[in-house]
């Protein structure tokens, strides 16, 4: 079994040959080595036959890997496929409770944010009594 290094070199092709790259590569090579040119030469006919048998081995054996090579070569993933990245775990619902006196009954308040101080801070009681009243407002 001849590399493929190997095959490229006797049919001399390049690296990134393509199968019709080989084909004519090999089809040159037969005219050059075909045995039956060489039928005066008893010597030169052995000599031929023997670099046919390598040229047609190198070729099949190049061929079958370029075929194989094309139906192996994997189609590239669409644009927007999810990528596989591990999401971030679910952060711990511990947004900044902010602690303070209503300002509606004086209990503790506990707020998910930082009081502007423009507003008044109600316990969830207050604030849902005083949004309650103020619906129309909105
Ligand atoms: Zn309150």
């Amino acid at each position: 079994m001849l590399s493929l290094q190997e095959c490229r070199r006797i049919l001399d092709v390049m690296p990134e040959a393509s199968l019709e790259d080989a084909r004519a590569a090999y089809r040159n090579l037969v005219k050059v080595w075909h045995p039956d040119r060489h039928m005066r030469d008893a010597e030169l006919h052995r000599a031929a036959e023997a670099k046919m048998k390598r040229i047609n081995v190198a070729y099949a054996t190049l061929c079958s890997a370029l075929a194989r090579g094309k139906a192996e070569v994997p189609a590239p993933p669409p644009p927007e496929a999810p990528v596989e990245a591990a999401a971030p775990p679910p952060e711990p619902d511990t947004r900044e409770l902010v602690f303070l006196d209503c300002a509606e009954c004086g209990k503790d308040a506990m707020v998910p944010f930082q009081p502007r101080g423009d507003r008044p801070v109600y316990c969830s009681d207050c604030f849902s009594r005083v949004r309650s009243n103020s619906s129309g407002g909105f």
